[in-house]
């Protein structure tokens, strides 16, 4: 007999950064796909689309086998391609800048405010050049872009706007979801994402004609799907597009749209959980955690603070795992890896708000079913660290 009730067990004591979350609903609904006659390019793919693009109110989704497959699609139906720059920031996943190169253009940073981390409009205006054709911006940590801004600067210029909103599915910026704020949204369904379907990603977007170019793009550049072929009995396709083997299967869009039943619990634990850090985190002297804009709501794939005040983010680093805590660090700047350094001639300092962000950040543990006592642990061992380091509790925060 299965035991039912140990699947979200964890081996140990370690509290991961990030973990799904698995219930029995999901694990028969993926049965119910592996017992049907579709197991992909079948009636759960559309099903899983509407469902995404229902909730983030987008008229259009097209779902692929990941986050960066997702990137990719984004920047092929946007025709960016060689002697074409894209702007980006330098604080995200190396995939951002990745889908960039994979068409042949560059990727350009731009730098960060200091507040949010979040990639700063004064500093993509200033990268403008004309080669210039999209703008990516990255909702880091689940905390929206100044879409407002970005916008603005978009339409002046001409150019397209990206949302890797990998971070972000059930954000809000001025009370849209974030498929209304950029010409393509992209997510990942990546474990430590908000709801998951093992590997797997989505655009939204409400540009129609870009939509059959990513369709062709996930399935090999085929104008016709097997579903389409099947039902008019054909052999015939053509191949008017480049593209690849990027589809999404019915098992994972079986698990994808079991998850999206539940995003709304998953998007308030995480929400709960950021609350008590916040409280918390607000009497230690030297923690800061970035800010969060009054015009948005906060979605939390990351909870990050910045360790300041002459204590050291190493040291903490290191207590916390030592503790059994998965902090983590979100993220090694792209220009400070030696790809891109090599490849875009970039080199460490060539952005500060960047460069000094990176000596401070620390990822706290932040998934929905984490625990109230493992929460507690983990405040605990911090204040325990900033003790033995003669921090001090903040005085000036009384509540
Ligand atoms: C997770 C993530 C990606 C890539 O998604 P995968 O599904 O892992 O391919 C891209 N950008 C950001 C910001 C991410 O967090």
């Amino acid at each position: 007999m299965q035991e039912t009730n140990v699947i979200n067990f964890r081996p140990d004591a370690f509290i991961p950064y990030g973990r799904q979350s698995i219930d029995e609903n999901d694990i028969n609904a993926v049965i119910e796909v592996l017992q049907s006659n579709w197991l992909t390019s079948g009636p759960k793919i559309s099903e899983f689309e509407a469902a995404v693009a229902d909730y983030a109110g987008a008229q259009e989704a097209v779902a692929v086998s990941s986050g960066t497959a997702a990137l990719h699609a984004a920047i092929y139906a946007l025709n960016i391609s060689v002697n074409d720059e894209v702007i980006l920031p330098p604080i995200t996943f190396a995939a951002t800048a990745n889908a960039i190169i994979y068409q042949g253009g560059t990727p350009v940073l731009a730098d960060v405010s200091p507040d949010t981390l979040l990639i700063d409009p004064a500093q993509v205006e200033k990268r403008i050049t004309d080669k210039t054709k999209a703008i990516i911006g990255v909702d880091y940590s689940g905390h929206p872009c100044d879409y407002d801004a970005l916008r603005a600067i978009a339409e002046k210029y001409g150019l397209y706007l990206i949302a890797d909103s990998c971070h972000a599915i059930g954000a809000l910026y001025k009370d849209q979801h974030i498929s209304r704020l950029a010409d393509l949204t992209v997510l990942s369904f990546h474990p430590v994402k908000h709801i998951t379907t093992g590997e797997g990603g989505m655009v939204l977007t409400n540009i129609d004609r870009l939509v059959e170019r990513m369709r062709r793009f996930r399935n090999h550049g085929i104008d016709v799907d097997a579903s389409q072929r099947q039902t008019n009995g054909s052999w015939h396709y053509q191949i008017t597009d480049t593209g690849f083997n990027y589809r999404l299967t019915d098992i994972q869009c079986a698990l994808g749209l079991s998850q999206m039943k539940k995003l709304p619990v998953f998007l308030a634990r995480r929400r709960q959980i950021a609350g008590q850090y916040d409280r918390s985190l607000l009497r230690i002297k030297g923690i800061v955690p970035l800010t969060v804009k009054s015009d948005v709501r906060h979605a939390y794939h990351l909870y990050v603070i910045r360790v300041q005040n002459g204590l050291s983010r190493r040291q903490m680093f290191q207590h916390l795992r030592e503790a059994g805590i998965g902090v983590n660090v979100h993220y090694i700047p792209i220009h400070h890896h030696p790809y891109y350094q090599k490849t875009l001639g970039y080199q460490k300092g060539d952005f500060p708000v960047a460069d000094t962000a990176y000596e401070e950040i620390i990822s706290l543990p932040i998934f929905p079913d984490m625990t109230d006592g493992e929460v507690e642990t983990v405040l605990k061992t911090i204040n325990m660290f900033t003790r033995t380091q003669g921090g001090e509790i903040n005085d000036t925060v009384r509540q």
